[in-house]
Parts: structure tokens; sequence; C-alpha cells
């Protein structure tokens, strides 16, 4: 059995509790307290840190967690020497034995080199980080738009009712966008809708569901006509599609 506790922290990121048989990790503690608090409510003790980037909000709490809790911090093997505190470098497509679960590191590049994501198979819960959001992704700080594609082409590949914990809140932010480029995609407009009701009365729109996200998401239909068409991309390949949605999200300002 897998238990997930999600935390707000700062302006709009998430943290994840996480626990099976007796374990717990957190997944980016972008700080200490929040993490502290839930831990005590419920009388739990930190085992392990994992962080799934190097970037400050998701690796904010790690010394003073490591220092109040003890517990281990492993992030990926490239950002090792990058990542505060960390103990263990993971290396893309290995296991980590946790609880009941088997959880597997998967490399995913573009938003950072060394970024990792984390996937319960069993449990069909994929933790991205910055890679994939509802209606987004990760901004390419150190990737390219192939790598990215790539990336996001492979974690479109697991189960369709694979539930997605992404690191922040952006659905309505990214939702303004997507609809700039599709202003009368029927599927579009009802998923935001649904995401808009959520928000009004306080929810998360995180976590949803991969394969919903795979029908709506600008970021991930590259290779769909309609969307190639919006943009006025119709025989250019995915690489070149998704780049320009990429490039085109990063100037957009929202009216
Ligand atoms: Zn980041
Ligand atoms: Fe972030």
């Amino acid at each position: 059995m897998l238990e997930i506790i999600q935390l707000e922290s700062l302006k709009d990121n998430y943290i994840y509790l996480v626990r099976s048989n007796g374990k717990t990790a957190v997944v980016d503690p972008t700080e200490a307290a929040p993490v502290l608090k839930a831990l005590e409510e419920r009388d739990w003790k930190l085992d392990w840190v994992w962080n799934t980037h190097h970037h400050w909000d998701h690796v904010g709490g790690n010394l003073e967690l490591k220092q109040k809790t003890g517990c281990a911090i492993w992030a990926s093997e490239y950002d090792f020497d990058r990542t505060p505190g960390c103990d263990r470098g993971l290396e893309p497509g290995e296991t980590i034995e946790f609880g009941d679960c088997r959880v597997e590191v998967i490399g995913v590049p573009g938003h950072t080199l060394g970024h990792v994501a984390f996937w319960f198979s069993k449990e069909k819960t994929l933790f991205p980080g910055d890679t994939l959001f509802s209606l987004g992704c990760g901004r390419l700080f150190e990737g390219t738009a192939a790598q990215m594609w790539e990336t996001l082409s492979r974690l479109c590949d697991l189960p369709a009712d694979t539930v997605v914990y992404s690191a922040h809140e952006y659905t309505l932010a990214n939702a303004s966008f997507a609809l700039s480029l599709e202003p009368s995609n029927s599927n579009l407009l009802s998923y935001i809708e649904k995401a808009r009701e959520k928000r009004k009365k306080g929810q998360p729109t995180v976590p949803f569901l991969l394969g919903e996200e795979r029908a709506v998401s600008p970021f991930l239909r590259a290779k769909d006509r309609d969307l190639q068409e919006a943009l006025g991309l119709i025989t250019s390949g995915p690489v070149k599609v998704f780049a320009e949605v990429r490039r085109r999200k990063d100037t957009y300002i929202d009216p």
C-alpha cells in the first residue's frame, strides 16, 4: 500500500510525503517546516528525501530535514554535487525498494539535464517534478526541445490511468496559454472548466490522470493534426511542433 500526503509550499509548489509499510520518504521538499509538521502530526519518522532535480524550490528543505530527522538524501547521480546533503546518486533505470513498493527512477532530461522522475509501477503513480504539469511542461533550462519531446513521449507511454503528482499548481496559468493556441478545442474547454471549478473551491488540480492530459495538453500533442494546423506547422514533425509550443509559451503574456 502507498499513502501520499500532498503539502502546499511557497506560492505554488507541492511537496509529497509518501509512506509504505512503515517507511517514509519526501519528494522535493521546498522547505522543511511543512514536512516536519506533517511528520509530527502522524508520528512518522522520515527515512529519505528524494529530489527530482537540483532547483532551489525542490531541495530547499534538504539540509534542515537531514539535520532534524537524520534522513538520507538521494538525487540523480548527475546532480550529486549540486544537491544539498546528497548521500547517494541515483542512476536512471535503477529501482528503489520502498516498503511494499518498487520505485523506478526514470531519466527525464529537458527542464534540467539530471532530472529524474519517480515511477511506482504497481500503483501507477508518477512523480515527474518539473517535467510534466497539467497543460504544461518545465521550461528548457538545460536540455533541448528534442530531449524534452523524447522525455514527454516516454512518460506518455505509461498507462492512461497513471496518476501524476506534479511539483507545481500551474494549471490555470497554463490553461490560458493553451486556449490562446486552440480557443475552440472542446475537450480542452471542458478540461479547463473542471480545473476552474476545483480552484474556485480551493482544491488542487494536481494530481491528474495521464490519459486525460494526453488528450488535451498542447505539450503532449505535437503529433496531433489539429494542433499542427493551429500552429501552421503541418509537415514539420513532432520535435519542431513541440519546440514551437514551448517557444510560444516562453514569451506568452497572460492578458
Ligand atoms: Zn525546476
Ligand atoms: Fe520547480
